[in-house]
């Protein structure tokens, strides 16, 4: 268990005072300038160490990530850090606990990683229906100007930088690195082809990192603490400590800073409160948001919370937050759910996005109902085949995935219910 001295969030739970004072005492804002006189590459090179992963789902390694910013610009150009706190992902609602009750751990953070790249500006895309929680950090923000935390010669440090809050107006895939940089320059949310790659042309044309909150917020306090103090927490490829989510049917929902590579199981006992009805009654979990693939129970005994962990499973890791069932859900009906969702989310700009959410959701309403054919089921698997990896952007996996997770472990389900509905020892059933 993760000892409350090794917590990065001493205020995840909005206990405390969450101003720049309370946040002082707790120990942030420490030493700031002292950070930033180490230079760029120390600060690089230490997060690098640290084995930092993108804490947003894709967990591509943070520190390598800075570095392919540009170290001049000859042109003029100014660089910016994109911060995402769009959130949007059914499930995952971590970040939110951030900015609302540990709003300075992420300010910090900002200036501390918009140095590292040479960025001029951060800007913070916040999520749409996160109201109190962008007056949170608003407030955060003035108070770091006031204090001369961030602005014109931050922290005394000689070094000019603006941090600006966005907020989204509620669209699933603003999420997306370019499609939230389109959106931040005023278009249409709508991703954009890559290359060219944010680091070399992003917002405005100018280079550009985009950040996860949680990777952000950490990086202050791994700079304090040291890059072997974080390493030393979970697996290797694996490191440090995580915010882990849960909700569905366990008896106490909830986010919890533990170490990566914890077993899940010990978290939803633990801190979950167990599964509702015993683990016994456990069915299924999504392990980290709605993109990823569903896992069977018993696969979860056993099963580590990390990166590797979740890819051995045909899983996915993502934002470690979790959706626990239990035996009374539907699972065909869950997946369809999300299948709506994405076919709703979809820009619309590719075709295999386009139009494949929408097949695959059709083919799921008769999976639900039980009208379809048992030859139908294979057929859908294809065609999630087809829309993986041919899109702009990762909206085409995520709805992909969870229908391959159904497939994958609840086939005899899915054709017990269109036998049930050929022998009409079902009832009609609504995909509603
Ligand atoms: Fe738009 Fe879907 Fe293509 Fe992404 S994959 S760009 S959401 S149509």
């Amino acid at each position: 268990m993760l000892k409350d001295q090794d917590r990065i969030f001493t205020n995840l739970y909005g206990m405390h005072d969450r101003s720049l004072k309370g946040a002082m005492l707790r120990g942030h804002w420490d030493g700031t300038a002292g950070i930033l006189a180490n230079g760029r590459d120390w600060i690089i090179e230490q997060v690098k160490a640290s084995g930092l992963r993108g804490r947003g789902g894709a967990g591509f390694p943070t520190g390598l990530k800075w570095s392919f910013m540009p170290k001049s610009i000859p042109d003029g150009r100014p660089a910016y850090l994109v911060i995402n706190a769009d959130e949007s992902e059914p499930a995952t609602c971590k970040d939110r606990e951030i900015m609302r009750h540990d709003p300075h751990t992420l300010i910090e953070g900002a200036l501390i990683a918009g140095f590292a790249m040479g960025a001029a500006a951060a800007y913070i895309y916040i999520r749409g229906e996160y109201i109190r929680e962008k007056e949170a950090l608003q407030a955060a923000i003035d108070e770091c100007y006031e204090a001369g935390l961030i602005g014109k010669n931050a922290c005394k440090s000689g070094f000019d930088y603006d941090v600006y809050l966005h907020h989204g107006a509620g669209a699933y895939i603003c999420g997306e690195e370019t499609a939230l940089i389109e959106s931040l320059e005023g278009k249409k949310g709508m991703p954009r082809m890559k290359p060219p790659f944010p680091a070399g042309s992003g917002l405005y044309g100018c280079p550009t990192t985009v950040n996860n909150v949680e990777s952000i917020a950490v990086v202050p306090t791994i700079l304090r603490r040291g890059a072997a103090w974080y390493a030393s927490f979970g697996r290797p490829n694996n490191t440090g400590v995580k915010l882990f989510a849960m909700s569905g049917h366990i008896n106490t929902p909830c986010v919890i800073e533990e170490s990566m590579s914890i077993s899940m199981k010990e978290l939803i006992e633990k801190y979950g409160g167990g599964v509702r009805g015993g683990w016994k009654n456990l069915k299924a979990v999504i392990p980290g948001g709605a993109s990823c693939p569903v896992l069977p129970a018993a696969l979860c005994e056993d099963a580590i919370m990390d990166y590797d962990g979740m890819r051995e499973l045909k899983s996915s890791f993502g934002t470690a937050c979790m959706i626990v069932m239990d035996q009374s859900t539907d699972v065909i009906k869950a997946i369809w759910r999300l299948s709506k969702f994405f076919k709703h989310e979809s820009c619309g700009q590719c075709t295999p996005c386009r139009e494949g959410t929408g097949w695959m959701m059709r083919v799921m309403d008769r999976l639900v109902t039980g009208e379809a054919e048992p030859e139908e089921i294979d057929m859908l698997f294809n065609v999630t085949k087809q829309v993986e990896g041919h899109t702009i952007c990762a909206l085409g996996d995520a709805a992909a995935w969870p229908i391959q997770g159904l497939i994958r472990h609840y086939r005899e389900e899915i054709e017990d219910r269109i036998k049930a509905r050929k022998t009409g020892r079902m009832g009609a059933m609504a995909a509603e």
